[in-house]
């Protein structure tokens, strides 16, 4: 009896997948807006100089199937030697100021840096606690900055639309 329960339930998160997109539904490609001529494709090296890990959360929900940043072209590389720029989340932390900066040498120019959450636009609600050294403005100018605490994964997907012009 147990097991026949189990599968009701799990039928019926089976239809209800059914019934709804798997994904979200594409809509007219955004205009590029970038200086950096991508032609489609995004490739960011991405870097936490100090969250709390919220944003994290979404920007995993954004490159998952749901969301699917990839469809548009955007991809998360594990070396800043292969991207075309920089996706950063959180204040800049004392331990994460050095890291961060090398990261950007590392980085080909020209190349972009994208701002996510409000510790990385301005330094949100975490700009003066312990061992926060500033705010990634202080290092380099974003060319994009996505608000929100956290911002939502449909809002982090729009930006990267815009600068992969998909
Ligand atoms: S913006 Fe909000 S969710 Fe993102 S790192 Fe800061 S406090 Fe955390």
């Amino acid at each position: 009896m147990k097991k026949f329960a189990a599968n009701r339930v799990g039928g019926s998160a089976f239809r209800g997948l059914l019934r709804r997109p798997l994904s979200e539904g594409a809509v007219a490609p955004p205009a590029q807006t970038t200086r950096v001529n991508l032609r489609g494709s995004l490739q960011l090296r991405f870097v936490d100089a100090g969250s709390c890990n919220g944003c994290e959360v979404e920007i995993t929900s954004a490159f998952a199937p749901h969301y699917d940043a990839p469809q548009y072209g955007a991809r998360l590389v594990a070396s800043p030697r292969h991207a075309d720029g920089l996706l950063v989340t959180g204040v800049v932390t004392h331990n994460m100021d050095g890291p961060l900066r090398q990261t950007l040498a590392a980085l080909p120019h020209p190349s972009l840096v994208v701002a996510c959450g409000d510790c990385a636009v301005d330094g949100g609600i975490f700009r003066d606690a312990v061992g926060v050294k500033g705010v990634v403005g202080d290092i380099v100018t974003p060319d994009v900055l996505i608000p929100g605490c956290p911002p939502h994964p449909r809002d982090i997907v729009r930006a990267l639309r815009r600068l992969s012009g998909r």
